[in-house]
C-alpha cells in the first residue's frame, strides 16, 4: 500500500453542511452554550478553519464589586473553535465598548489597549481581533466563520451579484477591508438593517447572529447551504477540468522517496522544516487540473490562511514522460530560489519602516500530477499549512466552477501577513527548541541507551524515527511521541532493510538530519573459543551495519544538501583492549575508525561524524541482561552482582554510567548549536578510564 495516500474521498464542488446542533443536549444559554456551539462550528473544517473564526455571547454578570453588568463573552486570541473551553473566552464590559461605535476611526493599537482595560479579569486571554464586531452586532449571540461555500461566493469575481441572487435583501455584502475597528463598525451597522440576517465579507467570510445560540448556529448552516446549492446548480468542471491523470500511488511514492529530501533542503533556507505529503483526492484533482498552475498563484482564499500558507504556494511543473527524479529536484530547487526572491520583493514593496522579513521559504509546494508537500517548522505547522490549503482548494474549486476566483491583492495580503495583531497569535506559541524542525533516526532504539537517546533528542524538539531489529520494541519506544515519532523495523545488517527504513522516514517527514548509529550486541570469549559465527555476528552488526546505516545517511544528506550529524555509539573498547572480547572490541575499533574516515569524507558537505564511547552501562541494557553479564564477571573473576561496584571502582570519578549520560553526549554531537564545529571527535562517557584518555 502507498505510504502517502490519504483516505478522504473527493468532495462535491460545494457540499452542504449538516447541522450538528442537538437541542436536547445543548446547554441552555450562557458561556456553556457558547462553548458547545463553538466546538460544533469548529468540528467541520469546511465551516470554520483551524484557529479561524470567532463567536460570542452577551449576558448579565455580577462583577467583582457585586454590581450587575452587561458582559460580552468573546473568543480569546490564539484558540481554536473546535477545541476551546470556557477558559479560552474573555469577558468584556459591554457598556464600556458600545459607545465606541460613535467614533469615526480607531487604530489597532488604541483598540487593543482599550479592550484590555475593559476585560473582566486580567488573567483572561487577549480578546479576539474581531471583538468589536461582536459587540456592535445588536444580538445576544454572534458567530463569525469562514465557510468554504460562502467563500466560493465571497472569492468570486461577481460575488456581490451572486450574493444578491442567493440572499436578496437578507444579506449585506461588505467589500474587503482588513479586520479592525472600521470593519467592526461596518458590520455592526449592516446588521441593524431591516430584515438583514447575514453579513458576507468579501474575500473573507460570514457573520450571523440570533436571539439564541441555536438560532445563530442555524443561520450559519442555512447561509452555507443556500450558497452551496447555488454553486452546485451552476458549477462547471472545477479547476478547468483534468489536464492529465495523476501519478499512480506506487510511482508517486517511488518519486517522492527520491525527491523529498531535495525539496526539504530547498525549503529550509533559514531553518529546518518538516514536510508532509498530501495526496488526498481533492488535492490530486487540483494538481492534475488544467487551471491549477494559474489558479494557485492568484492568492490566499481567506486572510486567516496567510501567516501559515503564505500568499501563494510554489507550483512545480512535472511531466512523468520526460522528467526523472533529478530533473524534478532541480526544478524544485530553482523554484524555491525564485520564490524567495519574489517573496523578498513583495516584502520590499509593502513593508513599512521597522518591519522585519519573515522566513522567505514556501509553505506549500504543489507538484503537478503528484500532490501537495506542505512545510512547517514542526509537524504541527506542516499539517496546519496542509489543512488550510485544503480549504483553499475547495474555495478555488467552487469559485472557479462558477466564475473567476479572486483574492486579496498583494498589499492587502501583506497587511494581514505582517499585521501585528495576527503576529501576536503566533507569538503565543512556545519558542522553538534546539532541534525543532530536525528529524533524528536512531538505530537500536528499543534498547537501554537507544531509548534514552530518543528521549533526549525529542525533548529538544526533534521528530524521531526509532529503528530496531525488534519491530515491537521500536514501535513501543516511538509511541509516547505520537505523530512526532515513528517506529520502524530495521536490521542494520540488511542493505535492503536499511534503505527501506530511510525511505519510510523520508515519506513520513521529508528527510533526516541526525543519524545515531547505536544498534549493538556484545559477546565475550577467549580468542581460542571465539567461533567464526560469533566473530561474524559482531562484525556484521557493529561494522557492516554501521557502514550501511552511514552510507544511506550520506546519500540522503547529500540530496538534502543541508549538512547533518552522524553519531556512532562505539565503546571504550574501541580504544582499550577488552579482555576476552576480541570480536566485539575489534569491531568497535573498526566502527570508530569508520567514523573518522567518514568525517573526512562528509566535511565538505557539512556532514559531521562523531563518536561517543560508553563504558559499562548496566541499567536498562539488554546486552547486560544477556550472557555478556556472566561472561564479563567471569573475565574479572567476580560475581555478576559485583559488576556494578567493580566498574564504579575502576573509574577515576568513581561513578556508574547511566543511559542518560550517553544520551547527553549524543545530544551534544547531534546539535549544531552545541558542536557545529566538531567532527571526527570522540567523547568518552566512562567515568574516566585512564587507558582511554586521548593522546
Ligand atoms: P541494548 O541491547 O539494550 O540495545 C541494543 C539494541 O540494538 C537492542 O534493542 C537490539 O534489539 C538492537 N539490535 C541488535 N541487533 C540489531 C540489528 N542487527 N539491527 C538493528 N538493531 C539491532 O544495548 P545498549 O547497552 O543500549 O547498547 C547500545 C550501544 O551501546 C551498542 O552499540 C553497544 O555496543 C554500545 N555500548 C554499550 C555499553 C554498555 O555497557 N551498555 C558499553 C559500551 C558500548
Amino acid at each position: 500500500m502507498s505510504q502517502t495516500t490519504d483516505t478522504t474521498t473527493a468532495a462535491a464542488v460545494a457540499p452542504r453542511a449538516e447541522s450538528l446542533y442537538d437541542s436536547a443536549r445543548a446547554p441552555k444559554g450562557g458561556l456553556e452554550e457558547l462553548v458547545y456551539r463553538s466546538n460544533l462550528l469548529g468540528a467541520n473544517r469546511a465551516v470554520s478553519n483551524y484557529g479561524g473564526g470567532n463567536t460570542s455571547s452577551k449576558s448579565r454578570e455580577t462583577d467583582h464589586t457585586g454590581r450587575e453588568i452587561d458582559v460580552l463573552w468573546v473568543k480569546g486570541s490564539g484558540s481554536d473553535l473546535a477545541t476551546m473551553g470556557a477558559k479560552n473566552f474573555t469577558g468584556i464590559r459591554l457598556d464600556e465598548v458600545l459607545p465606541l461605535i460613535e467614533r469615526d476611526e480607531m487604530s489597532d493599537e488604541e483598540m487593543v489597549a482599550f479592550l484590555s482595560r475593559s476585560q473582566l479579569g486580567p488573567e483572561m486571554p487577549r480578546s479576539s481581533i474581531e471583538t468589536l464586531l461582536h459587540a456592535f452586532v445588536p444580538a445576544p449571540e454572534v458567530d463569525h466563520t469562514h465557510p468554504d461555500a460562502i467563500n466560493m461566493l465571497a472569492g468570486a469575481e461577481n460575488g456581490e451579484r451572486f450574493v444578491k441572487e442567493v440572499f436578496g435583501d437578507e444579506a449585506v455584502w461588505v467589500p474587503y477591508i482588513r479586520p479592525g475597528f472600521t470593519l467592526a463598525k461596518q458590520v455592526g451597522l449592516a446588521a441593524r438593517g431591516e430584515g438583514v440576517r447575514f453579513v458576507i465579507l468579501a474575500k473573507h467570510g460570514l457573520v450571523t447572529w440570533g436571539e439564541t445560540g441555536e438560532e445563530s448556529y442555524a443561520n450559519t448552516i442555512e447561509a452555507i447551504n443556500r450558497a452551496a446549492d447555488f454553486v452546485s446548480a451552476r458549477a462547471k468542471a472545477r479547476f478547468g477540468g483534468p489536464a492529465r491523470p495523476p501519478l499512480s500511488a506506487e510511482r508517486r511514492d517511488e518519486l517522492l522517496a527520491q525527491v523529498l529530501p531535495a525539496i526539504r533542503g530547498a525549503v529550509s533556507s533559514e531553518r529546518s522544516k518538516i514536510l508532509q505529503v498530501d495526496a488526498s483526492p481533492s488535492t490530486l484533482e487540483f494538481v492534475s487540473s488544467r487551471d491549477a498552475a494559474t489558479l494557485s498563484q492568484v492568492g490566499a482564499a481567506c486572510p486567516d490562511h496567510l501567516v501559515h500558507t503564505k500568499r501563494v504556494p510554489l507550483w512545480v511543473a512535472y511531466d512523468p514522460a520526460s522528467d526523472d527524479a533529478d530533473a524534478l529536484a532541480a526544478r524544485v530547487a530553482e523554484g524555491a530560489a525564485r520564490y524567495r526572491e519574489e517573496y523578498r520583493a513583495y516584502f520590499e514593496q509593502n513593508a513599512r519602516a521597522g518591519e522585519t522579513i519573515g522566513d522567505p521559504d514556501p509553505r506549500v509546494v504543489l507538484i503537478e500530477g503528484v500532490g501537495m508537500v506542505s512545510v512547517g517548522t514542526n509537524l504541527k505547522g506542516a499539517r496546519l499549512a496542509r489543512d488550510l490549503y485544503h480549504r483553499a482548494i475547495e474555495v478555488m474549486g467552487g469559485a472557479s466552477a462558477i466564475d473567476s476566483f479572486v483574492s486579496l491583492t498583494a498589499p492587502e495580503s501583506f497587511a494581514v501577513e505582517y499585521w501585528p495583531l495576527e503576529l501576536y497569535k503566533l507569538s503565543l506559541a512556545p519558542p522553538p527548541r534546539e532541534l525543532a524542525g530536525k528529524v533524528a533516526l536512531v538505530t537500536g532504539a528499543a534498547g537501554g541507551i537507544g531509548s534514552s537517546i530518543l528521549d533526549a533528542l525529542a525533548a529538544e524538539g526533534a521528530t524521531v524515527v526509532a529503528t530496531d531489529i525488534d519491530a515491537d520494541g521500536a514501535s513501543r519506544v516511538a509511541e509516547p511521541f505520537g505523530d512526532e515519532g515513528l517506529g520502524v523495523a530495521m536490521d542494520v545488517t540488511s542493505e535492503q532493510a536499511v534503505e527501506a527504513a530511510y525511505r519510510e522516514a523520508v515519506l513520513a517527514y521529508g528527510g533526516v538530519d541526525v543519524v545515531v548509529s547505536n544498534a549493538g550486541i556484545a559477546s565475550s570469549a577467549p580468542i581460542e573459543e571465539t567461533t567464526v559465527a560469533e566473530w561474524d555476528r559482531n562484525h556484521a552488526i557493529l561494522t557492516r551495519g554501521y557502514f550501511l546505516v552511514a552510507r544511506e545517511a550520506f546519500k540522503l544528506l547529500r540530496r538534502q544538501a543541508t549538512g547533518g550529524s552522524v553519531v556512532f555509539v562505539a565503546s571504550k573498547n574501541s580504544l582499550v583492549a577488552g579482555k576476552n572480547a576480541s570480536a566485539y572490541s575489534s569491531a568497535k575499533a573498526a566502527e570508530l575508525h569508520l567514523a573518522r574516515c567518514l568525517a573526512e569524507e562528509g566535511g565538505a558537505a557539512g556532514i559531521r561524524v562523531n563518536t561517543v564511547n560508553p563504558d559499562a552501562v548496566l541499567q536498562g541494557s539488554r546486552i547486560w541482561g544477556s550472557s555478556w553479564r556472566e561472561e564479563r564477571a567471569a573475565a574479572y573473576d567476580i560475581d555478576p552482582d559485583e559488576l556494578e561496584a567493580h566498574y564504579r571502582a575502576r573509574t577515576t570519578l568513581k561513578v556508574n554510567i547511566l543511559p542518560e549520560d550517553i544520551a547527553q553526549a549524543v545530544l551534544h554531537f547531534a546539535s549544531g548549536v552545541r558542536s557545529g564545529k566538531s567532527t571526527g571527535n570522540v567523547l568518552n562517557v566512562d567515568g574516566g578510564v585512564p587507558a582511554a584518555y586521548s593522546r
